[in-house]
């Protein structure tokens, strides 16, 4: 089978998919409230992708396209091989941004070996400031042992640093000043990310989730102002102000035209391709991750999938599709 040297990622409403989430693992040492309440039940297929078809896949993406891929999961960091997938997708020429997603446990102590393997962008999970909030949200008592990770990091050669909270009514929805301070003096990007209902959080959604909006306002009223988005930068929004050295980001997906800057395709740690976190159905490719040989089929196949993806998720009519929880796709 032969393939179009320029093939490259671009679904039927035009948009492009330079990035890539990798789950390499659904394994999670956390318990956060709003996906793993219980903490992390070995219960699913635990055969993770090999660095071997981690490669494979790597590689086949950057021919269609890709330059940027996150190393996501469950928590990532929790893999041994870890430093050596980084390795790994940095070997890959076309991929110029390699990012990890993490809950930053053991960051300070691990994250001069991420940079030196090549890691350029950080994003850690931080869901509150308020230490006692923390530990009860998480299920780990680490929030300074975090933020000194976050500190140490800053003085490493990053390109980017962001730190993720999901926003939560009554919990963290009244803590942004706090979260201002913070990025006062630290080039930090920081993001709140809208509560998405999830197959097993509808409980927790319907007590916890509150709009985006209300950072929005808070936003406007403390003098932020929005930043003009290029075509490429996905759907996160970007507040700015003068006195601040770190910036404001608001994922919203709950908002209108959410979808139509929809910029990344995720492959679960299982080798399960999915198009969308809440469509209804992942599609098994792991069989043709096993050599370079298939590597023609495998783009053409990925190109052929990218033709199923819909123009929005479903979020609005309450489907989640099959995701349970966003550690068992890759958040
Ligand atoms: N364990 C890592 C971490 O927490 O950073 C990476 C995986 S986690 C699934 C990726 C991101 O998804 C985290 O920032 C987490 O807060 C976010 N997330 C998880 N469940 C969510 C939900 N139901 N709604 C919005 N964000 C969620
Ligand atoms: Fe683990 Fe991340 Fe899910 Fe928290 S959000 S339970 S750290 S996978």
């Amino acid at each position: 089978m032969t393939t179009n040297h320029s093939a490259q990622l671009i679904d039927q409403y035009g948009r492009h998919f330079p990035y890539l989430r990798l789950s390499l693992t659904d394994v999670c040492n956390f318990s956060c409230d709003y996906c793993l309440p219980n903490g992390y039940q070995c219960t699913n297929d635990r055969s993770f992708l090999s660095l071997n078809e981690v490669k494979h896949l790597a590689t086949a993406f950057a021919e269609l396209g890709t330059s940027k891929i996150r190393l996501t999961g469950g928590e990532p960091t929790l893999r041994k091989d870890f430093i050596e997938c980084i390795k790994l997708v940095k070997s890959i020429k076309k991929i110029k941004q390699i990012a990890v997603t993490t809950n930053g446990y053991k960051l300070k102590k691990n994250i001069n070996s991420w940079v030196d393997a090549g890691l350029t962008h950080l994003n850690i999970s931080v869901d509150t400031l308020d230490p006692k909030l923390f530990y009860s949200l998480t299920g780990h008592n680490r929030l300074k042992e975090i933020l000194n990770g976050i500190d140490h990091s800053l003085t490493l050669s990053l390109q980017k640093i962001k730190l993720n909270a999901v926003l939560l009514k009554d919990i963290n929805s009244h803590q942004f000043d706090q979260y201002i301070d913070l990025i006062r003096n630290r080039p930090i990007s920081i993001r709140f990310i809208e509560l998405m209902q999830t197959g097993d959080n509808l409980d927790y959604f319907n007590k916890y989730h509150v709009s985006a909006q209300i950072l929005k306002n808070y936003l406007f009223q403390n003098g932020w102002t929005e930043k003009l988005k290029d075509k490429s930068s996905g759907p996160a929004v970007e507040y700015v102000h003068a006195d601040y050295q770190g910036s404001f980001g608001v994922i919203a997906p709950y908002s209108k035209d959410f979808c139509d800057t929809c910029n990344r395709l995720r492959v679960s740690s299982t080798g399960d391709f999915h198009l969308c976190l809440f469509g209804d159905k992942g599609y098994s490719i792991r069989h043709l991750l096993q050599s370079e040989g298939q590597r023609v089929e495998l783009k053409n196949k990925l190109c052929e999938l990218l033709t199923h993806k819909k123009k929005t998720h479903f979020l609005h009519d309450n489907n989640t599709g099959i995701t349970p929880n966003l550690s068992s796709i890759g958040g």
